[in-house]
């Protein structure tokens, strides 16, 4: 049962038709586990999505078993922000998490921004 609800929820969900390349998008990176791509609507000059490969609703849904690919998709986004110049500058990577967040999007997904000073707290 809680197979075929995620069969039906990797169906419907955005990200995943990213991943399987039924929605275009512009890659930056793309492994064996995880797939990241340009923001469509850049909340900075460097706006990165980085997404597990695997269908995870948010952290609130993580379970043990994810935090291997919650720990390497910070990986990913270090190793994006030094191909983009933005290592040295600076950097902010956020997981939003429901209402208050403004969470949107119910696949996973890590938000590299960089390239301007971020204020602090965040709106
Ligand atoms: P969140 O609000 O944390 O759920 O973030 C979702 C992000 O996905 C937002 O920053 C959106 O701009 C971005 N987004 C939504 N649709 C697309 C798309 N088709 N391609 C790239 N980014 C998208
Ligand atoms: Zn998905």
């Amino acid at each position: 049962m809680t197979f075929v609800v995620e069969k039906e929820l990797m169906a419907d969900c955005l990200f995943c038709k990213i991943i399987r390349g039924e929605i275009p998008s512009k890659k930056a990176y793309e492994d064996d586990k995880v797939y990241a791509f340009h923001d469509i609507r850049p909340g900075a000059p460097k706006h990165i999505l980085i997404i597990p490969k695997k269908h995870i609703s948010g952290v609130n849904t993580a379970s043990a078993e994810d935090a291997g690919i919650i720990g390497y998709s910070h990986l990913v986004a270090a190793k994006l922000a030094r191909e983009h110049n933005i290592e040295e500058s600076g950097y902010r990577t956020v997981y939003n998490v429901g209402p208050d967040s403004g969470q949107s999007v119910f696949h996973l997904h890590l938000h590299l921004l960089g390239g301007r000073r971020m204020a602090w707290p965040p709106g």
